[in-house]
């Protein structure tokens, strides 16, 4: 198969870099456009990360002769890519503007950032849960008189770690009405340069700007239903989140307490929760999408797990590493969760959702 020709928006930054390797050996696409801040622009690529280049592998040859292009000028990837990934951080009104861009020039944006998050026609996906909420696009386009461009955007990387396993609780028939998070976001989340290491080392910082907002928002929006073209938000759970950053280079860690919307003689015991969790595959696993995991749920049976260091790369990064499920006092259950926060939090989950539009015919 004909690989599709992609670009990087942000292609210099910890997410962009990210895509930039994760994408090296894709057998779907090929990076062949990338751009960032007018900073870096005119810059053959590994001159405009020189110094800050932040895997742990060298730069692909794929792009060490590309030159790195101005990202607010949307005209500048015509021909040269079908589609981009947006991994820009910017002010939320010039980004969502910048995306309209894109798309109005017929190049659809797979976003990472938050600014299109609320926008009620743009999919927030995570394909293993809400991947019917594509059928919006087709509204979006006819909204905007776009032919080919569209945006299809991520959720909040934190969310990524406990959303699958209470999805898959949901889609059993357990439904939940409550639930606490308290995350332990790890430094990556912040970009690169990010938080000043005075305040990181032997430290715990307990506030991320707007993050809980979004913890607590998101979910919502990811469990809706498409009705007339438009994404309708669920009702519950109620979330309570506090939100912290810890000193871990990268994966997010959540401590999650929920309470199910089920008279106690039907609320599900932890074998059943187990069972469940052991057994969820959905859309991505059946299409083989190349970066689907095979287990998108793992469930780790030690008490001490899951750990940043020794678990953030289970299923290449794209796995909800689960440990700990017990009984709750307050409310029904509790566990902890981890996933890896620019894989699947972030440029494989991009590059994820990027499988599933092209393999329902969005590229086409
Ligand atoms: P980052 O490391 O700060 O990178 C930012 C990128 O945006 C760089 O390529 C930068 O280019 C470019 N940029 C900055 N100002 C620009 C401007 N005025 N015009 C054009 N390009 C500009 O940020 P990041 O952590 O990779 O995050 C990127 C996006 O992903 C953000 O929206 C963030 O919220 C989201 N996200 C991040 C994570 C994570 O784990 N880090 C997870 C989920 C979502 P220069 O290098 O030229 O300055």
């Amino acid at each position: 198969m004909e690989r599709i020709n992609v670009g990087v928006l942000g292609a210099t930054g910890m997410v962009g870099q990210r895509y930039i390797k994760l994408l090296e050996n894709h057998p779907w696409f090929k990076v062949t456009y990338v751009a960032a801040s007018p900073r870096s622009a005119g810059k053959l690529y590994p001159e405009a990360v020189k110094n800050r280049w932040l895997i742990g592998a060298d730069i692909p040859d794929d792009v060490k002769n590309l030159t790195v292009q101005d990202a607010n000028e949307p005209k500048l990837a015509l021909g040269k890519c079908r589609f981009v990934f947006s991994a820009l951080e910017m002010g939320k009104d010039e980004i969502k503007a910048l995306e309209a861009a894109y798309a109005a020039e017929g190049i659809p944006v797979v976003s990472n950032a938050s600014a299109n998050r609320w926008t009620e026609d743009v999919p927030m996906l995570i394909p293993e849960i809400n991947y019917s909420h594509l059928d919006v696009i087709a509204e979006q386009k006819k909204h905007h008189g776009w032919d080919k461009g569209f945006v299809a955007v991520k959720p909040n990387c934190s969310l990524q770690t406990y959303m699958i396993p209470i999805f898959a609780l949901i889609k059993a028939g357990y439904p939940v009405k409550r639930m606490t998070v308290t995350t332990l976001q790890a430094v990556s989340g912040a970009g690169y340069p990010g938080v000043s290491s005075f305040d990181m080392i032997d430290n715990i910082v307990p506030f991320i700007g707007g993050e809980e907002e979004k913890t607590e928002k998101e979910c919502l929006k990811i469990l809706g239903t498409v009705q007339n073209g438009k994404i309708e938000n669920a009702s519950e759970p109620v979330v309570s989140a506090t939100c912290t950053r810890v000193p871990v280079i990268d994966g997010h860690t959540a401590s999650v307490n929920l309470e199910f919307d089920l008279p106690e003689d039907k609320k599900p015991s932890i074998e059943q929760i187990l069972k469940v969790w052991e057994e969820f595959t959905s859309l991505p696993q059946e299409l083989k999408l190349p970066s689907a995991p095979e287990h998108p749920i793992v469930y780790r049976e030690e008490e001490n797990r899951p750990q940043p260091r020794r678990d953030r790369d289970t299923e290449k990064g794209m796995a909800c590493v689960i440990g700990r499920l017990r009984k709750c006092s307050v409310f029904d259950v509790k566990f902890v969760a981890l996933s890896h926060n620019t894989k699947r939090g972030a440029a494989l989950g991009g590059i994820l959702n990027a499988e599933l539009l092209k393999a329902k015919g969005f590229f086409d």
